[in-house]
């Protein structure tokens, strides 16, 4: 059983803009959930930020001890995920139209390469996987109780959510009804539409005509659900009325994340969160990567350019994720030189003895100091970039012990996620005739049980930078 280290956990909550000490609900479990990805196109690397975010979260958790749930879902009906209003084509429908293939063949097809591409990016699997539309039930229970306590209303098939009957709305976003009425906050147009009591009203089911794929029969007529309402009745299914932690991408905290506050609270009546995080945006040039910019990276890009995927893991690790970061030409090069350099050193250390296939948990004075070091950086508020450069320093640090030293990094990679685990050492020194007379006379003294000796050549072959391991044939170095 691990324990949870005393070392405190802090997180910055966008809900309270900011940086508190973090206290799990129910200790030593941390519930997370994660919006993820909407399956009708290729998932771009400026997406999956949003993904290795709460990945990092969930591994610096696990790395003090915790527990972790994490959840993440698959949108796989289509809204208009970017888009502030809510009218419009949906996508998914639109993609199915224009190729022939049948919405859910579209949508498998994409959650298929997302998937393959979350394991290129060393996203650990969430636990939860759960697809929106295997989840219409729950959706429509949650709509019927807003329904019933007043909170939404009918409107020729569609129902909205009455947003004049939640005071807080707005609580996350610093939105105000006031202020999205004049197109404050960057919400340029608010969702219009006919039979809706007020423009930011949002819909919580919307009527389909018959020329959709996805439709389902509900207590309101046939049609699908809104966006908002399916990540509250999944973390509601998985987590609870109440849970730890929320992530995804910033722009998702408004509308997105204000309405599932709003739908959630609506329906029990909790606070649904404890911490909101929402990670910045990936800036291609001066533009933020987007589709409609006409510059969208994928994965596969960047393998076909020669780019490892872990060189781009690498470049979120050197920017905190409330920060912007700039993909350039120059920085993705920069971090893939970073990553071989690192590998490069830890190569070039001798791998450590492993007893019984354990990981050793003692360490050296100093190794303990850059443990700490390692560790109150990422207690910080997910500080990568620092622990980023304690790696890279300890990497090269000779007064640590060369043994110690690859221990110490592989340690830090269970957070990093670099697969350095994956680096093999150097082809061996080539080791002078002097050294191999040490070894058999060693092997020798060993033979003979003359233990006293048998160490004095180890120390003799330390002090020329050999570490010794005892095998069933006999000395080998390292
Ligand atoms: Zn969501």
């Amino acid at each position: 059983m691990t324990t949870i280290s005393t070392k405190p956990v802090y997180l910055y909550n966008t809900l309270s803009r900011s940086k508190g000490l973090f206290t799990p609900l129910h200790p030593p479990h941390v519930d997370i959930y994660s919006c993820g990805p909407t399956v009708y196109r290729d998932i771009h690397i400026g997406n999956f930020r949003a993904f290795m975010t709460p990945d990092w979260l969930r591994r610096m958790l696990e790395y003090n001890g915790y527990d972790v749930l994490l959840v993440r879902n698959i949108t796989d009906v289509g809204h208009l995920q970017n888009d502030d209003v809510e009218t419009g084509e949906d996508k998914l429908e639109n993609e199915a139209r224009t190729t022939g293939r049948s919405a859910y063949e579209i949508a498998d097809y994409y959650t298929q390469k997302y998937l393959k591409d979350s394991d290129e990016l060393n996203i650990l699997p969430p636990q939860i996987n759960p697809k929106a539309t295997e989840h219409i039930p729950e959706m429509q229970a949650m709509t019927e109780k807003l329904v019933e306590k007043r909170l939404a209303y009918v409107a020729n098939g569609n129902v909205y959510y009455d947003v004049s009957r939640f005071p807080n709305y707005g609580e996350l976003s610093g939105n105000t009804v006031e202020n999205l009425r004049e197109g404050g906050h960057g919400r340029q147009q608010m969702e219009v539409a006919e039979d809706k009591d007020a423009p930011e009203d949002f819909a919580l089911w919307k009527h389909g005509d018959e020329n959709r794929q996805m439709n389902w029969e509900s207590p309101w007529g046939t049609g699908f659900p809104g966006w908002h309402i399916e990540c509250s009745a999944m973390s509601t299914r998985y987590l609870g009325e109440q849970f730890d932690i929320h992530t995804g991408g910033i722009d998702l905290r408004f509308p997105h994340h204000e309405d599932e506050i709003a739908q959630s609270y609506g329906v029990s009546g909790k606070e649904p969160v404890q911490v909101w995080i929402h990670n910045e945006f990936l800036i291609f040039g001066s533009l933020k990567m987007s589709r409609s910019k006409g510059n969208v990276i994928l994965v596969s890009t960047l393998k076909e350019r020669g780019i490892d995927p872990m060189a781009y893991r690498y470049l979120l690790l050197t920017a905190h994720y409330r920060s912007k970061l700039n993909f350039t030409d120059e920085s993705i090069t920069a971090a893939q030189n970073g990553l071989n350099n690192l590998r490069d050193d830890l190569a070039a250390l001798p791998v450590p003895e492993l007893s019984n296939g354990k990981q050793i948990d003692l360490w050296s004075e100093k190794a303990s100091q850059v443990r700490d070091a390692f560790h109150t950086a990422i207690n910080d508020d997910l500080d990568l970039p620092t622990a980023l450069s304690i790696t890279r320093e300890v990497a090269r640090d000779n007064t640590i012990d060369a043994a110690e030293r690859w221990r110490l990094i592989l340690d830090f990679d269970r957070v990093l996620g670099l697969r350095l685990d994956t680096v093999e050492a150097k082809a061996p020194r080539t080791v002078s005739d002097e050294v191999l007379a040490l070894v058999k006379q060693r092997d020798e003294a060993r033979a003979a049980r003359d233990w006293k000796r048998s160490d004095e050549i180890r120390d003799l072959l330390k002090t020329q930078g050999y570490e010794v391991r005892d095998t069933p044939k006999g000395t080998e170095l390292v």
